[in-house]
């Protein structure tokens, strides 16, 4: 990465062109904290119950590696197409905050886990495009204390500390600055999540701490590949909030450039309420921090068969996923992303479709109908299984429910896990497909007084006005009959006696 330019200056007629890195922290979902025994899953404990001496950080403790920590760190680094050099070592990054009780961070510096990768994404602006944003690296460090700032009733502030959350395992994924807007941030972030939760070493949610991003955000003159003076946006704690704040930064530095000011190097916080950034502080440079070495941690040789052993545990990941589904089932982009954007909901498209549902017809069911009634909720959590849509999709197909009758039974299905013809049974939904029973119904409603325009106008050149009727047979059985029986009964009939 190329040393940035102190400041950026405003050059007369240039258009600017933004530059964005990522930082993101991904919780390591491990049994135990990295360096002690305490419980890695502290969310519903009482504030500092989940401690002991090693990750409270009281002096003469030894701290002893945790190797799942270290095989999820791999296993994210080989998902996201980064090199694993064979020698590494963690490192103490020194520095006085409250939230780090022993005055330094174990982590790694100049020998991290891996190197080089790549994150692909859908490019924001043509969804039949891709692009490949590089990952620099994956390392394994701690994570901190949890401060809670509180302001009291007498409108005293003060600070609380919860340790809990002290010595878990904390991946940090640093990207190049190779993002050019704020919705290809936000395509970063979520295909990264994506990523650590099919591969399962971390939930990836934002809102619950478990995934943190800091963005670094610079503009330059395009064209040019220096980079500018970078601000470093922090505080954001949504991928929407990512997207804003990095969309604010980028207009508030050509702003500042077009009138004639000057970008300083600094950090600056997010304000959700206000939708702006302010300024925090200015950036320190990494010597600030004194690396050297962990000396009560052994450095790390990492062998070739260890790491093929790791990557045969890589399952086919997003990407690839969401490539072969649109050659595969004949897809849009967009839908073969939504499908695949969960690995529990492209197992349950693909297993419906394995009892030989059409996939198209599959698909549609599966983005309209199935993700409402999901909402926010894992498919994993609905009592719908993959027989269960392929036996409502086969009713429609073999005229014994009708299109409109079928949301009703999916949602059925769905809440209580019974099967759809079991539904369509007991709630009296199958459609009338008896044609006896439906020219009784055809014949009604054509001697009905109100049908008497819609007949005049269909017999005067308008087959549009059949519509009208067949609605009119919809509505007197209930939506239960066949609309296409329906429409031929009563064309025969208007026909002939016209
Ligand atoms: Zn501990």
């Amino acid at each position: 990465m190329a040393v940035a330019e102190a400041e950026t200056r405003v050059r007369e007629g240039v258009e600017y062109e933004p530059v964005i890195g990522l930082e993101v922290h991904v919780q390591v979902q491990t049994e135990s904290k990295m360096f002690c025994a305490c419980p890695a899953r502290y969310a519903n404990a009482e504030p500092n119950t989940v401690v002991c001496p090693i990750c409270l950080g009281m002096p003469g403790v030894l701290p002893v590696m945790n190797q799942r920590a270290v095989e999820y760190t791999i296993l994210t680094a080989l998902a996201l197409n980064c090199e694993i050099p064979e020698f590494s070592k963690f490192d103490r990054k020194n520095y006085n905050y409250p939230d780090l009780m022993k005055g330094y961070q174990i982590t790694q510096f100049d020998l991290p886990f891996s190197r080089d990768g790549w994150i692909q994404i859908v490019d924001p602006t043509d969804p039949t495009q891709t692009r490949r944003l590089g990952v620099t690296r994956v390392h394994l460090e701690e994570d901190t204390a949890n401060l809670k700032h509180i302001r009291g009733a007498a409108g005293e502030t003060y600070s609380l500390m919860d340790c809990n959350r002290a010595g878990s395992a904390l991946m940090e994924v640093v990207g190049e600055p190779d993002i050019r807007s704020a919705e290809e941030a936000g395509a970063y972030l979520r295909q990264l999540r994506s990523i650590v939760r099919y591969i399962g070493v971390s939930t990836g949610n934002m809102d619950e701490g478990a995934m943190r991003c800091d963005a670094n955000v610079s503009i330059r003159p395009a064209g040019e590949t220096a980079l500018g003076a970078k601000v470093e946006v922090k505080n954001m704690n949504s991928f929407r909030a990512v997207e804003r704040a990095i969309g604010f930064e980028i207009e508030r530095q050509k702003n500042l450039l077009r009138e004639g000011g000057r970008i300083v190097q600094e950090t600056r916080g997010w304000v959700e309420e206000r939708g702006v950034t302010v300024s925090q502080r200015s950036k320190e440079e990494a010597h600030d921090y004194r690396y050297f070495p962990e000396p009560d941690l052994p450095p790390l040789f990492i062998d070739r068969p260890w790491v093929d052993e790791i990557r045969s545990r890589l399952p086919e990941l997003p990407e690839p996923k969401r490539l072969r589904f649109i050659t595969q089932y004949e897809l849009s982009p967009k839908d073969a992303a939504t499908l695949t954007g969960s690995r529990s909901l492209a197992d349950f498209y693909e297993a419906t479709i394995n009892t030989g549902a059409p996939p198209r017809a599959v698909a549609n069911w599966v983005l309209r109908d199935v993700l409402r009634l999901l909402g926010s909720q894992s498919i994993e959590s609905s009592k719908l299984t993959p027989e269960h849509l392929a036996g409502l999709i086969q009713l429609i197909d073999s005229g014994q429910l009708s299109v409109r009758s079928a949301p009703e039974v999916l949602e059925e299905s769905f809440t209580t896990g019974a099967a759809p013809a079991v539904i369509v049974q007991e709630k009296g939904l199958a459609q009338v497909s008896d044609t006896a029973a439906l020219e009784a119904v055809v014949d009604r409603v054509l001697a009905a007084e109100q049908s008497a325009k819609a007949i005049a106008d269909y017999r005067s050149g308008k087959p549009s006005a059949a519509g009208f009727l067949v609605g009119a047979v919809m509505k007197e059985t209930r939506g239960k009959a066949n609309p296409g029986l329906v429409n031929q009964l009563l064309r025969q009939k208007l026909d002939a006696s016209g």
